[in-house]
């Protein structure tokens, strides 16, 4: 099966404890190359873009707020069948629900500050490196 590619984002609560190459380790351990990555601050308008979806949700704005209390590493994730393998090394977005040896359980502080975001779907994988990436960032 051919190599997919995913989104990832390791969250303010995991950089401020440098936790970006413990977190990283797992990915590569699971068999997800990362194929592009950068450390940025996000605007508060970059993060209510990325979260769009979740605009409606009593948690939007505490979430918006956490994504931009400090820095975060954007990742490109490259593999088979990335988006799923991704969700699985990241574990449920409650720690608490989260299985053995996954990211979440190992790292996270809490439901929202829970170390890492991984895309959805594929659809969604495309529009996430997109957001953040221009195609001349992804050199494989
Ligand atoms: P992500 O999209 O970050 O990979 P996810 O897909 O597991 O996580 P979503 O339902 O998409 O979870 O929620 C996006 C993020 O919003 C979660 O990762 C978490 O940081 C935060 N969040 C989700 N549910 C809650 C909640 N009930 N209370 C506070 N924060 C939440
Ligand atoms: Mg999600």
């Amino acid at each position: 099966m051919a190599a997919t590619r995913t989104f990832s984002i390791i969250k303010p609560d995991a950089t401020r404890r440098n936790l970006t190459g413990a977190v990283t380790a797992k990915l590569e351990e699971a068999g997800l190359r990362v194929v592009a990555s950068k450390r940025i601050q996000m605007t508060r308008e970059q993060a209510e873009g990325f979260y769009g979806v979740h605009r409606e949700r009593p948690f939007f704005n505490d979430l918006v707020s956490f994504m931009i209390s400090g820095p975060v590493v954007v990742q490109v994730l490259e593999g088979e069948n990335a988006v799923l393998r991704n969700r699985e090394i990241m574990g449920a977005t409650n720690p608490s629900d989260a299985a053995d040896g996954t990211i979440r359980k190992l790292f996270a502080e809490s439901i929202e500050a829970n170390s890492v975001h991984g895309s959805d779907s594929d659809e969604n994988a495309a529009i996430e490196i997109a957001y953040f990436f221009t195609p001349e960032e992804l050199v494989g």
